[in-house]
C-alpha cells in the first residue's frame, strides 16, 4: 500500500486547496462555504518520483456545537490511518478553539504531524504564523495554498517525514 498523508483542520482553512496543490490538479472541491467536501476523499499523488495517497478530510455538518468534537474525531481517525498528518490552520484568522481541539489530539500522535500556517500569501503575513507555536506542535510552516507559495517545499518536507 502507498504511504498516506492526511490533511486535517477545521472548515475553510484551505485543506482542499492545499490537496489540489499536492496532487497537481483541481480535483478536490474548493468552497467558500464550509462543510462541502465529502468525508475523506483519497487521491493518488506523485512528487519527486514518489507515489503516495493524499486524504482530504472534513465533510462534517458545520454545527457550531459539534465542531470541536468533530475535529477531534477526524484527528483520531487520521492517527489511525495515516503515515503523516498535515494540520492546516488559517494564519489570517489565527488560532481558534477548534484548532486547539485538533492540536490537543494530535500532540499525542506517534506519526509525524506537520503544522501548516495557510493563507500566508506574502512575506508581510509571515509574522502572523508565529502565533501557531501556541498549538504545541512545533514550528508552523507558512504557505499559501491558493498562490502556491512554499507548497513545493512543504511537499518535500512531507515526503521526508514519511
Ligand atoms: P477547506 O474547507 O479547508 O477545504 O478550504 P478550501 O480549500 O475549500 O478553501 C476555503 C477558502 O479559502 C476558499 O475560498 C479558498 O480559495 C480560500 N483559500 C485557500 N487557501 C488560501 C490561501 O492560501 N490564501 C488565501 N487568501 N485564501 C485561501
Ligand atoms: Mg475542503
Amino acid at each position: 500500500p502507498l504511504p498516506v498523508v492526511a490533511v486535517v483542520g477545521r472548515p475553510n482553512v484551505g485543506k482542499s486547496t492545499l490537496v489540489n496543490r499536492f496532487i497537481g490538479r483541481r480535483a478536490a472541491v474548493v468552497q467558500d462555504t464550509p462543510g462541502v467536501t465529502r468525508d475523506r476523499i483519497a487521491y493518488e499523488a506523485l512528487w519527486n518520483g514518489k507515489t503516495f495517497t493524499v486524504v482530504d478530510t472534513g465533510g462534517w455538518e458545520p454545527k457550531a456545537s459539534g465542531m470541536a468534537a468533530s475535529i477531534a474525531r477526524q484527528a483520531e481517525y487520521a492517527m489511525k490511518t495515516a503515515d503523516v498528518i498535515v494540520l492546516v490552520v488559517d494564519a489570517q484568522v489565527g488560532v481558534t478553539e477548534t484548532d486547539l481541539a485538533a492540536a490537543r489530539v494530535l500532540r499525542r500522535s506517534e506519526q509525524p504531524v506537520i503544522l501548516v500556517a495557510n493563507k500566508v500569501d506574502d512575506e508581510r503575513s509571515e509574522a502572523g504564523a508565529a502565533e501557531l507555536w501556541s498549538l504545541g506542535l512545533g514550528e508552523p510552516y507558512p504557505v499559501s495554498a491558493l498562490h502556491g507559495r512554499s507548497a513545493g517545499d512543504l511537499l518535500d518536507l512531507v515526503l521526508e517525514s514519511m
